[in-house]
């Protein structure tokens, strides 16, 4: 049975790029392949941009409020669809569907953000700055963005940028990841029903041909990046060096600490998501657990209990609190990290090396895996593993765990757990990352507050969403004026 191709949606049609780079999308549960994606080209992209660019000019002179209600009629058919997109997200991506029912809300709430452009796009004016002269701000749009997102959200990560640059009378393009190309495939489909002007909003699938493609382009102006450091890393530089605007958010190592007065009973469901929620594949994911002082043994027994009860299987099972990780490729990359904490002398207190399903014998599973005593400059300490692997470093006080935390190269989120207001304001205070949860596992910030962190995490100075996306997708022209 031939499998489905993913076609690019390029001024307002469905278009399938002449590449033979094919590549296969996956059911990381069932371990088949279920679909296929062209690698796309240059040419690919230069099609893109010429439909984004022929689209600006009428796009940017439609009044905001009326570019709002698009995005209106976007977000009721996203309600209507909502739980077609969460079930192809989970069938090619693994996470469990009520992660990805959660994932499909946080898109809306991006949508539900950016239709408040009638305000957050105004500027500002002063009159009088001189004898005479009034001054004027204005935010105007500046023309053809794109977004390469990675595979971890293959529905809302493109959606912290897509809203605003267009509400704000910019034109876009879309690069999904190559490995869950499905989803987004899935909402351009409901984009298309939705009738955007032709060439408004456009969707080019494939990898570095692509990405490199949209880096290089002089027609493009900003670029919005998610995905690992040091991709991060050369999409920043490249922007750089091409004149773009830029906003890269990579990779992370997130430290969660657990004082002696915390509820462990109250933290615990919270504590679990954190570190096994989307199997670890989470840019705030917890990966390093600190027990500070004495709590050490009494989280450990309760921690390991609950990782313990967790069932581990298909995302679509409603039961099921731990899914697959995307590929084969990325759970042996897992169990090489594994391996060389056992390496590196760190104790390996639960093992999911061996974990199979009875169920789904060929998906890409790795049980909840624990190390105790691993020592801050292990590998499996210090590098991104993007998997369900815990590594303990036990510490003595919080002043360590601060000190931990801000001698990482990553610096995305920080979590602490306590009953002490004091503690929690010392941790919030001194921790680098610009992501801090306090009794809370997973420091998301919602839709109207910038996301992103700070080090190694983050490449540019504008985060996604919140107000200052207004900025990204924006220039202020100054107009100083004079009548005679
Ligand atoms: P990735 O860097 O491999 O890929 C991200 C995107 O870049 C994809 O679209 C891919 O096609 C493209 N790409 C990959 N390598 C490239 C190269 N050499 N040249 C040009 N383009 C390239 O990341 P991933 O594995 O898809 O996603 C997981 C990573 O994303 C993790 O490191 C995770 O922490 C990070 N992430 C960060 C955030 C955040 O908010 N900071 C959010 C989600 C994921």
């Amino acid at each position: 049975m031939s499998l489905p191709l993913m076609k690019n949606y390029i001024n307002g049609e469905w278009v399938e790029s002449n590449s033979t780079n094919i590549g296969d999308v996956w059911n990381p549960a069932l371990g088949e392949k279920i679909a296929q994606v062209a690698y796309g080209t240059k040419e690919d992209v230069d099609k893109a941009v010429k439909a984004a660019k022929d689209a600006y000019w009428d796009w940017r002179t439609t009044p905001p409020l009326t570019r709002a209600r698009y995005l209106f009629r976007l977000k009721d058919a996203f309600e209507e669809n909502f739980e077609d997109i969460a079930r192809v997200l989970t069938t090619e991506q693994g996470k469990c569907i009520d992660e990805a029912r959660g994932e499909v809300r946080r898109m809306i709430e991006n949508i539900e953000h950016a239709t408040g452009v009638t305000t957050l796009m105004c500027g500002y004016t002063l009159e009088d700055i001189a004898k005479d002269i009034d001054c004027f701000g204005h935010r105007q749009p500046v023309g053809v963005f794109a977004a390469i997102v990675p595979y971890n959200f293959p529905g809302m990560v493109a959606w912290w940028f897509l809203p605003y640059a267009l509400v704000t009378g910019n034109t876009y393009i879309v690069k999904p990841s190559e490995q869950v190309p499905m989803t987004q495939t899935k909402i351009f489909e409901i984009i298309d029903e939705i009738g955007f002007p032709e060439g408004v909003v456009n969707m080019v699938h494939g990898s570095r041909d692509v990405v490199n493609g949209i880096l290089d382009h002089p027609d493009i102006e900003g670029v919005s990046f998610v995905g690992s450091s040091p991709t991060a890393k050369y999409i920043y530089e490249r922007c750089g060096a091409t004149g773009k605007r830029v906003q890269a958010l990579g990779g992370a190592k997130n430290i969660v600490a657990v004082m002696p007065d915390a509820d462990l009973d109250a933290g615990m469901p919270s504590l679990i998501t954190s570190f096994y929620g989307c199997s670890g594949q989470r840019c705030l994911s917890g990966s390093v657990l600190v027990p500070v002082g004495d709590v050490a043994d009494e989280l450990l027994e309760k921690f390991s209990a609950a990782a313990k009860d967790m069932k581990v299987g298909s995302g679509l099972d409603e039961k099921t609190a731990m899914g697959p990780v995307v590929s084969a490729a990325h759970k042996e990359r897992v169990l090489g990290y594994i391996e060389k904490g056992i390496e590196e002398g760190a104790d390996l207190v639960m093992d999911g090396r061996n974990y199979t399903s009875t169920e789904f014998p060929n998906g890409f599973f790795v049980g909840p895996t624990i190390f105790d005593n691993v020592k801050p400059d292990m590998t499996i300490a210090k590098e991104e593993i993007f998997g369900p692997v815990v590594s303990v470093v036990r510490a003595k006080d919080l002043d360590q765990v601060i000190e931990l935390i801000n001698t990482r190269g990553f610096a995305n989120a920080a979590c602490i757990y306590t009953n002490s207001g004091a503690a929690a304001r010392e941790f919030k205070y001194r921790v680098k990352p610009s992501m801090v949860g306090i009794n809370i596992g997973i420091a998301a910030p919602m839709s109207f507050f910038p996301f992103g962190g700070a080090g190694d995490s983050m490449f540019g100075d504008t985060k996604g969403h919140g107000q200052e996306i207004f900025n990204f997708f924006t220039d202020t022209k100054v107009v100083i004026q004079r009548w005679f």
